[in-house]
């Protein structure tokens, strides 16, 4: 018994360790170390039967003070049952039987299972739409499998003039319970009845309109609005599409997850857009007002003269709309990429040596502040020589 940690530490949680954080610490090691997770393993059965005994200790306010006062001392006498000496009592369901119930997702404790209006589940969709399509928002028309409530029996599944009866299995309850041997010995687990899907009833009669189930399977055609400034990830509700409601509660909604898909020319990040311009390295050195695509169409833009390969600008407000406000919108992002030309005849080449020659001759990084001018027009006639 002197090798036994301190439990504080099995938890590890300080020693002013709200209740809820003991449970807390608790239940991360149970989920690590319970046997059902871990078959066969003895080390994790060890941890899992430390963490447990110094939970049911700490977890108890009385058992908690002595602890604190004397240590595992205080447990030592007697030192008969349970583990290693120490006497778990006959209260452990107690203690641990919501702490499973939560781990393990056993059915909540009520003593009768509700039967009043509950809204249907929900429907999960894909669907696929374009770049521009996201930018602007669609309206698409689309088919979707859909669970009509049958007209005859209003979704009960019971044959009209009959009712459902109380499940014999669970006698109403929509629980079963059955025993199971683990290492605190047996336990008691709780289920819901298999036979009436935990509802409490049964249905003795089938509807025969619609052989028992409620609805009829049908395909329904539904126009699905997709607002502007979507993306993929993003799911769109369509309130009421999804699975009927039972005992007259409303239906689920329709969640349309979509994907958008990618465009030649543009890249979106959030609400922003990029793509990339290719110039001519004339109008690059010249400047020029140049032809963008952007999402609204084309737009002119004007280069300034002296313009590098690499640098972008940014068209305000030519993004993509916000969700939340569609008056609202991303920006642009233009990359310039300056384009060398690659096949030259005999005369631009002559061209672009006379350039070069007069670049030379007045290296540009030397030349006065005044003279520029001079240089840039020089440059200009080189060129216009060149574009005819
Ligand atoms: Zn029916
Ligand atoms: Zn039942």
């Amino acid at each position: 018994m002197a090798d036994k940690r301190d439990y504080y530490e099995v938890l590890g949680v300080t020693r002013d360790a709200s209740e809820a954080d003991l449970k807390k610490a608790y239940r991360k090691l149970a989920k690590k170390y319970h046997p059902d997770i871990n078959p066969g393993d003895k080390e994790a059965e060890a941890k899992f039967k430390e963490a447990s005994e110094a939970y049911a200790v700490l977890s108890d306010a009385e058992k908690r003070k002595q602890y604190d006062q004397f240590g595992h001392a205080a447990f030592e006498q007697g030192g008969a049952g349970g583990y290693g000496g120490f006497d778990f009592g006959g209260d452990m369901g107690d203690i641990f039987g919501d702490l499973f119930g939560d781990i393990f997702g056993g059915g909540r404790r009520s003593r009768q299972p509700y039967n009043g209006p509950m809204q249907g589940a929900n429907v999960r969709i894909n669907m696929r739409i374009d770049f521009m399509e996201a930018v602007f928002g669609v309206e698409k028309n689309i088919e979707i499998g859909y669970k009509e409530i049958c007209e005859d029996c209003h979704g009960s599944g019971a044959k009209p003039g009959t009712q459902p009866q109380t499940c014999g299995r669970c006698q109403g309850t929509g629980q079963v319970t059955f025993t199971q041997q683990s290492i605190f010995g047996m336990v008691r687990n709780v289920q819901p009845c298999p036979d009436c899907q935990g509802t409490g009833q049964v249905i003795r009669e089938k509807c025969p309109k619609c052989s028992g189930q409620g609805f009829k399977k049908i395909r329904k055609p539904l126009k699905v609005t997709i607002p502007p400034g979507v993306d993929t990830g993003i799911s769109v509700r369509v309130a009421g599409f999804g699975e009927p409601g039972r005992n007259g509660g409303p239906r689920g909604d329709l969640l349309v997850a979509l994907q958008v898909g990618s465009h030649p020319i543009f890249h979106r990040q959030d609400y922003d857009i990029y793509s990339t311009v290719p110039i001519s390295f004339v109008d690059a050195a010249l400047g020029a007002d140049i032809k963008i695509k952007t999402v609204d169409g084309e737009v002119t833009q004007t280069i300034r003269p002296g313009t590098q390969t690499d640098t972008q600008i940014r068209l305000r407000g030519k993004g993509v709309p916000s969700r939340r406000n569609r008056n609202v919108r991303g920006d642009h992002y233009v990359t310039l990429i300056v384009q060398v030309p690659t096949k030259l005849n005999a005369d631009q080449k002559e061209a672009l040596k006379r350039f070069d020659d007069a670049m030379k001759g007045k290296p540009l990084s030397q030349e006065p502040e005044k003279k520029k001018k001079g240089f840039m027009d020089k440059l200009k006639e080189t060129f216009e020589d060149l574009e005819d």
